[in-house]
């Protein structure tokens, strides 16, 4: 099995079930190593709706910290946090000053739009599907040039309630920003949550998976889960969705430094 990089907690207000219980779920299913990677607070209150506050940050890491206590899998410290306009000027110090093991970058919004928020849906009725593909991918970007993080969460979000570009315009649109992602050495996440949403694909897709195979951009898993039953979803989809486009290595990471180690066999 596969570690599990991408795990909520309560403290998002959208999560259920206790850190122990989302352990004891990877331990039943022998996943060698969890990270929680709950949605970081902001000081300037940014989307406080579906984040823990700034002063809850301290109970977190008590939290995860509580589960270093020698029992299997082992527990990372890790975060999600949002790119946007201006959130440099906050995280380049705060994220540095913390210990964490992994930092996962992810875009939610396009200006004020949380463009995968259900209740936000409709906007996509009367959007223009290829330009707001290309203002995510524009803020993108920006978000990989910040240097903030060691991979980009669920990368082709937008795709969630099944609003796509065309593959080629698609290709066009990510062929920029994967390029600057390898060659700042970041990695990319397979994300199994999308298989719980409308489009029912893991993300990002085949093509992008190929595409980020071809640049050796790095890989990990993540289940996105949001309650224990969710750790580790469909992994094997994810690992076959990896062979196929013809990763041999995924990687591993340790206070933001990767290792690239194996798949799996079988
Ligand atoms: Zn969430
Ligand atoms: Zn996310």
């Amino acid at each position: 099995m596969l570690p599990d990089y991408h795990i909520h907690t309560t403290l998002c207000k959208h999560a259920t079930g206790d850190v122990a219980e989302y352990r004891s779920e990877a331990e039943k299913l022998g996943i060698p190593e969890i990270c929680f990677s709950d949605h970081v607070p902001n000081p300037d209150g940014y989307d406080l709706a579906h984040r823990m506050a700034l002063d809850q940050f301290p109970s977190y890491g008590k939290m995860i910290e509580a589960l270093h206590d020698g029992e299997t899998p082992e527990v990372l410290l890790g975060v999600e946090v949002d790119y946007y306009d201006g959130c440099e000027r906050f995280l380049r110090e705060w994220l540095s000053a913390r210990k964490f093991d992994f930092v996962l970058g992810s875009v939610h919004f396009i200006e004020d739009w949380g463009f995968d928020h259900p209740a936000q849906r409709h906007i996509w009725d009367s959007a223009d599907i290829t330009a707001t593909w290309r203002a995510y991918f524009n803020i993108l970007l920006k978000f990989v040039e910040s240097g903030l993080f060691d991979a980009v969460g669920h990368l082709d979000l937008p795709k969630k309630f099944g609003h796509r570009p065309t593959d080629k315009d698609l290709k066009e649109m990510a062929q920029p920003v994967l390029d600057r992602i390898a060659g700042a050495g970041m990695g990319i996440e397979l994300n199994t949550s999308g298989l719980r949403k409308p489009v029912g694909e893991i993300y990002p897709s085949p093509l992008i998976v190929a595409m980020a195979r071809e640049r050796e951009i790095p890989i990990c898993f993540g289940s996105d889960a949001h309650c224990p039953g969710d750790v580790g979803d469909r992994f094997r989809l994810a690992l076959d969705l990896a062979r196929e486009a013809g990763y041999t290595e995924y990687f591993r990471i340790r206070q933001r430094r990767k290792e690239l180690v194996p798949l799996p066999e079988g």
